[in-house]
Order: C-alpha cells, then structure tokens, then sequence
C-alpha cells in the first residue's frame, strides 16, 4: 500500500467528518446542511466554491501553476430512505433516512483530497471537486449537467468512484466500456370489460391479459437476445381487482428493464410494446404501455480507464487492481455525467470477509478504514493526469 502521506495523517479528522455525515444523512436534493458543512470546508482551504448547481450540488475549484489542463473528481451527497439498524455510535439523527450507500464516505474523501491537493500544491492546472445531490432515483448528475456543468467548468475528463463491499479492502475494480446498467421502467394498463365473476362470457377478463403478459415478458431475454447480450426483465407489480365476485375493468402490471447497450434497450422496449399490443388483440382488449428510461449505462472511455487503473495501481499495487470485473446490472446517475463527458468510474473494495454487509441494507456503514485509500487515490490521479513542471522532469 502506497498511501499519500498527508492523506493518512488526516484520517482520523476524516473519520470524525464521515461520523458527522453519517449521523445526518439529507436525501435527494435536501442535502443542504451536507452542502453547507462541503462549502465551509472548501472555502476554509481557500477554494473558489460554487454552490446552488442542482439545487444543492457544490462545485470548489482549485488552481495552481500554469497548466490550462482540467479535470473533475465526482462525489455524490445524498442519503436513502431507509431505518437505520447499524448500531455505530454516530447513527443516524433522522428518523427514516440512513448514508446505507457509503456517500458519506464517498464525500469525506474527496473533501480530504482537497484539503492534502491544496496543501501539497504538486500539480499544474485545474482539479474541479463535484459534489453532486440526488444520486438515488432523483439524478441529481443529471440535472447538473443539465445545467452547464461542463460549460461552467471545462475539463477534459471527470472520475467517480464508488465503495463495493463485495470487493476486498484494498483492491479496486474498473473496465473499459459499460460497468454498471440501464435502468428503465415501464407500465402496461389493460383495459377489458369488468363484470360478474360467474359470468365471463360477457366480460372481457384483463387478469387474463396479465397472466399471459407476464410469461410473454420472459421470452424476449431468452429469445429475443443474442445470447451473449445481457438483459434483465423484472415484473414487479401487479395491480387489479378488489373482491371475490368481480372481473375487474382494468390490470396494471409494472417493472424494470435493465441493459448495457442502448441497441438491447431499444430492442427490449420494442418487444415489450409489441408483446403487449399482441396479447392484448388476442384477447378482445386495449393495452397501453409508458416505458421510461431513467439511468442510461455507465461507460467508461479507454484512455480514462487506463489513467484511473494507474492511479489505483500506484496506490494497492498492481495485483490489487482489477481490469475486467463482471459488470453489474444496477445503474448510477454518474453514467449522465459519463455521457456529457470522457471518464472513468471505478469501484474501490471495501470488504472484509464474508459477513460484510452490503450497500442500501439497514445495517450496513460505510468501512473507515478504506478512507485514507480513497483519498489517496485522488490525490494521486489528480497529480498524475496534471504534473507540474518538476515532476513532468522527475517523471
Ligand atoms: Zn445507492
Ligand atoms: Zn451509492
């Protein structure tokens, strides 16, 4: 392990930020005091700090040297909704809303990045910090690159790093091309004609539709897809009917669809309609289907890949870093950014054994002891990809 120094000396003080953080988890786009206790921080380091970016993202900026070069550190800001079990001292002060996906984390060491790049001034150009709000559900990267995020700070790249509890302390995983997937939801409503259930002769039965639908929606992965494709179609939801003795009117089934390529998306959405128009006129009936796509994949750029692999390496080592984990399928609003921009998201384990618990479950916290990794990994891609002009010649 090759940890930055004034990182480590700084890891108690960003454990102590991490508890506070922890102990008032704010969710989708009410992160204010978050953002507040970020600014102070940023400000006090002499940072340029802009806040209000999507409502309650921050944004410091940190100049130094002569290099125009400028590149992004993306963390995100919020909470979940969820009743925190965890039992740390620290937990949570806010009923129903818990840091159970590490964010806290995530924000502490890119606040400890600023503070040790800002004191060791080693690197030429421009390092934007990105505090963005609403990760969850909400893309909150969304909205601030809808708002001129790259326009207000030009760079030639951003990074994002999340903490991976199935991954052990000490190793980070990353690929090029898609690492995390599409996620789109959709709603089909069918409409038949209610009326006695001991008659349905003269009835149009939409629990009908809703039983073939759902066996329907199983064929297009197993034979719509090339197999080596990947593709997920969950129903999730099935809503119809209110007593014994009734057909009712109407069913209304939902669920998710996940993906990595846009052409499996676009294919997946087209049979869903299809199927749902089809089994509908088999049965006398009207379907409708809203399908909407929320997270589009994330996919990393080659030559960013290769830059965050290396700071990685240079911080666990060479066999500690992973170029060709397995994606998964859940989706992070970073892949909006991703879109607007060259990068790299990588995943930095946080494991230790068997029994550590995973993001978004009660009882998981975010593992302090990856802190000083985290941080160093910044510290050390942001010198890399910016050398001042002594260590271009060291180098
Ligand atoms: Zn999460
Ligand atoms: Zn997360």
């Amino acid at each position: 392990m090759n940890l930055v120094p004034e990182i480590q000396a700084l890891e108690s003080q960003m454990r102590d930020w991490r508890h506070h953080l922890h102990a008032h988890p704010e969710t989708a786009f009410e992160e204010s005091a978050t953002a507040a206790f970020v600014a102070d921080k940023l400000t006090r380091l002499g940072l340029e700090v802009h806040t209000g970016l999507a409502k309650t993202g921050v944004v410091g900026v940190l100049r130094h040297g002569t290099g125009e070069r400028a590149i992004g550190l993306r963390a995100d800001l919020d909470a979940l909704h969820i009743q925190e079990a965890s039992g740390v001292s620290y937990q949570s002060c806010h009923p129903g809303r818990m840091h159970a996906c590490g964010h806290d984390g995530h924000t502490t060491m890119l606040l400890g990045a600023a503070q040790v790049l800002a004191q060791r001034r080693s690197f030429a150009g421009t390092v934007y910090f990105i505090f963005q709000p609403a990760e969850e559900n909400e893309g909150g990267g969304r909205v601030m690159v809808e708002e001129g995020l790259f326009d207000r700070f030009p760079m030639e790249a951003v990074y994002g790093l999340h903490n991976w509890p199935r991954k052990a302390l000490g190793t980070f995983a990353t690929r090029e091309g898609p690492l995390m997937g599409a996620y789109d939801i959709f709603e089909i409503v069918v409409t038949g004609k209610g009326g006695h259930a001991a008659m349905p002769y003269v009835t149009r039965d939409p629990m009908l539709f809703a039983a073939h639908m759902i066996n329907a929606l199983q064929t297009i992965v197993a034979r719509n897809l090339h197999p080596q494709d990947a593709g997920v179609v969950s129903v999730t939801q099935v809503h119809g009917g209110d007593t014994w003795n009734v057909i009712p009117e109407q069913v209304v089934l939902r669920g998710t669809v996940r993906t990595f390529r846009r052409e499996v998306q676009d294919l997946i959405e087209s049979r869903i309609r299809g199927l749902a128009a089809g089994v509908a006129s088999t049965f006398e009936m009207a379907a409708t289907v809203r399908y909407e796509r929320r997270y589009p994949s994330t996919v990393n750029t080659a030559a960013e890949t290769a830059h965050a692999v290396r700071a990685a390496r240079s911080v666990v080592g060479d066999a500690q870093v992973e170029t060709d984990p397995v994606p998964e399928l859940g989706s992070e609003d970073f892949a909006f950014m991703l879109q607007a921009k060259r990068g790299c998201y990588v995943w930095m384990g946080t494991g230790e054994g068997e029994d550590t618990v995973n993001v978004h479950n009660p009882r998981y916290d975010f593992n302090d002891r990856a802190l000083a990794i985290g941080g160093s990994y910044w510290v050390t891609l942001a010198e890399q990809q910016l050398p001042s002009d002594a260590m271009r010649q060291a180098g």
